[in-house]
């Protein structure tokens, strides 16, 4: 229970909800307190002049009728309903000669009006003097007589609007709490519910082992999509690799079966009669041919897994293809020869490229082994080599059987080895190393073929 509260805690959309409340009610508060300050300013700003209009009328009514139309005019307005104003007139030594003697203003003025600040001539003193429910705003103005006439009003009113506002505030404060809470949770999870559909994947994975699992894509686009289509991505590289790993093993465990229980048939059946020299020879001869056999197989297998999880290291150099090609051809010359083959090389162009030059001796090799093993006795295999754009391309074409159409695409797959070749030696893996190396490098391979006219293997690789 601790343990889930801890963990919570700690989650993204936990604190991503504490964020989104924490933030929604701070731009509450700053909205609503912006609106009480305004209020209270207009309030004060409405107060000052409803006092700054009675302090002209009756300025007006005592300059034509002195103090006492001035009383006249108070206490008839206090014997009707309460007073709004409180009134005094004083001489200029602050000594009352007429005040309003309504009960409501003791609050506010007993024995304060003594030290009320006196106004100089043509400036009004303002100031505020504090009762038990409020406040009293007071103005005192300079008569032409040098009296001083105060009016003054309650806050009460005012008092009461922004308290009513507060309470509308606080309680809206109260409300939206709860509510950005929640809507933050559930946006929160909203947004985060396809990494928890992440994890559960991987949670899959690790449990499973099983790399064939997807997440499935909700074709919003955004970040969250392109980190899950990248993830599936890496998923599916790594179920290749997998699968690749899988079958060389299983590749391994069948095909090499084979030479290694000849290999040991023939050790057995030499050491049954160890005094025959001639038998003895035989049967390390056959040794030698199948470990040979063993051992390029296994090399090969090493090859393709480096070049294909990309764990080989290629050493790019500056590598003249038409060189290349040469000497690779000099090579197969004697094997060509014995078929009566006759291999040429054409070029034209810039044809140097970035590339790890052993490992492109072993893709020309390959190839160009395939095109003499497949072509017909005496018919001629072409090297052509040419620059088109950023790529040397490559092509070896044979004068063979060639490939039948539901053949070709496979040709490339590892262990493919079409039904025609079948009388030919072969592992089937020689394509394929063929084009994890050109694909490692950036370039592409392709094969086209005519049955009965002949093959073209061709070869992108781009110079940079
Ligand atoms: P292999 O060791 O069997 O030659 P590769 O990977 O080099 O293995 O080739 C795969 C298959 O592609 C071959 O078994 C053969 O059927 C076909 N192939 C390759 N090159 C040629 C070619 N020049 N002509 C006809 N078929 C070919």
């Amino acid at each position: 229970m601790l343990s889930g509260l801890a963990k919570t805690s700690r989650s993204l959309s936990f604190r991503l909800t504490l964020w989104h409340a924490g933030l929604l009610v701070a731009a509450a508060v700053a909205a609503l307190g912006t609106v009480y300050v305004e209020l209270r300013n207009l309030t004060i700003a409405r107060e000052r002049e409803t006092i700054d209009l009675r302090l002209g009328f009756l300025e007006a009514v005592y300059s034509r009728g002195g103090l006492d139309s001035v009383s006249d005019l108070v206490r008839r307005a206090e014997a009707g309903r309460d007073a709004a104003f409180f009134i005094q007139v004083t001489d200029a030594a602050n000594r009352t000669l007429f005040s309003s003697n309504s009960p409501q203003w003791q609050p506010y003025t007993d024995g304060k009006l003594d030290h009320a600040p006196m106004p100089a001539p043509g400036r009004d003193a303002w100031t505020s003097l504090e009762g038990e429910d409020g406040t009293l705003r007071l103005a005192a103005r300079r008569l032409g007589d040098d009296n001083v006439l105060r009016v003054g009003r309650a806050t009460v009113e005012s008092r009461r609007v922004l308290n009513a506002y507060e309470g509308i505030a606080l309680t809206s404060l109260s409300i939206l709490f709860p509510i950005s809470l929640a809507s933050g949770w559930f946006l929160s999870r909203r947004a985060l519910s396809p990494l928890s559909t992440l994890t559960l994947a991987v949670q899959e994975i690790v449990a499973t082992g099983r790399f064939s699992a997807r997440v499935p894509t909700r074709g919003t686009g955004d970040e969250i999509d392109e980190l899950v289509i990248y993830f599936n991505v890496m998923l599916e590289r790594i179920e290749k690799l997998m699968t690749g790993l899988a079958e060389s093993l299983d590749f391994a465990a069948h095909d090499l079966r084979t030479p290694l229980t000849r290999l040991r048939n023939s050790a057995e059946a030499a050491l049954r009669d160890p005094l025959d020299q001639t038998a003895l020879a035989d049967a390390l001869v056959a040794c030698v041919e199948e470990s040979e056999r063993v051992l390029v197989t296994v090399r090969r297998l090493i090859e393709l897994a480096a070049a294909e999880g990309g764990v080989a290291r290629f050493e790019r150099t500056p590598v003249d293809f038409l060189r290349l090609a040469t000497e690779v051809m000099d090579l197969y010359r004697e094997i060509a020869e014995s078929k009566d083959v006759e291999v040429s090389v054409e070029a034209s162009g810039s044809l140097v490229a970035q590339v790890d030059l052993d490992a492109f001796r072993r893709v020309i090799s390959n190839v160009l082994d395939n095109a003499i093993k497949y072509t017909r006795l005496g018919t001629p295999v072409s090297i052509r080599l040419r620059r088109v754009d950023d790529e040397v391309v490559l092509d070896v074409a044979d004068c063979g059987e060639g490939i039948a159409a539901e053949d070709l695409p496979h040709v490339w797959d590892r262990l493919y080895r079409a039904r025609s070749s079948s009388a030919q030696p072969g592992s089937g893996l020689g394509l394929s190393i063929v084009r994890a190396v050109v694909e490692a490098h950036g370039g592409s391979v392709g094969a086209r073929s005519e049955p009965g006219k002949g093959s073209v293997f061709t070869i992108r690789v781009p110079t940079g």
